[in-house]
């Protein structure tokens, strides 16, 4: 396996950066996953437009993203595969060991791993933990990544996929690595960026494409909705067939499922040649 790093491609057991990269001890980078088909990337430059805005949120330089785009596809052409995910990592690099930026470069890391198709539906539970609606790192896609690994292990603990945060004012928000959706009353609803959530890429299309109307909604909408799905770049849309103890049997119900039709025939358009 090939990545990129420092310029060019590496193998994945020789690649080495700093252990003082100010990625790994502070958590200070950045991220994107990149959906790969047939080696095409799908969505690119809406993920390097945000990968320059998570930058810019951070206060890093700005990426190269001629770079990046040749990065990814070194990194594709390198590994063949019918159906991948792309990790582009950007970090503030090699710094002194707190919290001080100083005078350093950046790391850019490009790899690349297979993965395969989501099931149609899937179980999520909603954890305590909120979402900070006003955080510095509100919106960026940040390496600092450790209470979403927190909560999915949660989630995986009671057979579920994902977990579903509320915000610091009891809305409902996101899950650890999705966009969070429900239909009442045969209209699609989603939580507003000002929620907190990312500005996930999915759901971005998702709106778009259906229709779905932002939204404040409580995080007890998850009790009376009578569909939700879920959006990312992985899971593409998901129906979901269980909420914490809450069935929703026959997922995907009728409006989830033409959402997941209209986005697999439109989602063609967007990969990159
Ligand atoms: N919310 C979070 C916290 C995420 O990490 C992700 C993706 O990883 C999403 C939402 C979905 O975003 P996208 O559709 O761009 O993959």
């Amino acid at each position: 396996m090939k990545i990129w790093l420092d310029g060019g491609l590496q193998d994945i057991e020789s690649a080495r950066v700093s252990v003082l990269d100010h990625g790994l001890t502070v958590g200070d980078g950045i991220f994107e996953t990149v959906k790969a088909v047939d080696g095409r990337p799908f969505a690119l430059t809406r993920h390097l437009d945000r990968l320059t805005r998570s930058a810019r949120g951070l206060g890093l330089p700005d990426p190269d993203l001629d770079e990046v785009r040749r990065a990814c596809a070194a990194v594709l052409g390198a590994n063949p595969m019918p159906l991948g995910r792309l990790r582009i990592t950007y970090t503030g690099g090699h710094g002194p060991l707190g919290s001080d930026r100083g005078e350093h470069g950046t790391t850019l890391v490009v790899a690349l791993g297979e993965t395969g198709r989501r099931p149609d539906s899937t179980a999520v539970i909603t954890v305590l933990w909120t979402r900070n609606e006003r955080g510095a790192l509100t919106g960026l896609k940040t390496t600092s990544y450790a209470e979403n690994v927190v909560a999915l292990a949660r989630a995986r603990e009671r057979g579920a996929t994902e977990a579903l945060f509320g915000n610091t004012v009891g809305q409902l928000c996101e899950g650890t690595g999705s966009n969070v959706f429900v239909v009442l009353d045969g209209e699609i609803h989603t939580p507003p960026v000002t929620s907190g959530c990312l500005a996930g890429i999915t759901r971005a299309l998702a709106v778009e494409w259906t229709g779905a109307r932002e939204a404040d909604l409580p995080m007890d909408v998850l009790e009376r909705a009578d569909e939700v799905f879920l959006t990312s770049t992985l899971r593409d849309v998901q129906a979901v067939h269980r909420v914490d103890d809450r069935e929703l049997p026959g997922a995907p119900g009728p409006v989830t499922a033409k959402a997941m039709r209209i986005f697999e025939e439109r989602s063609g358009d967007d990969l990159d040649p």
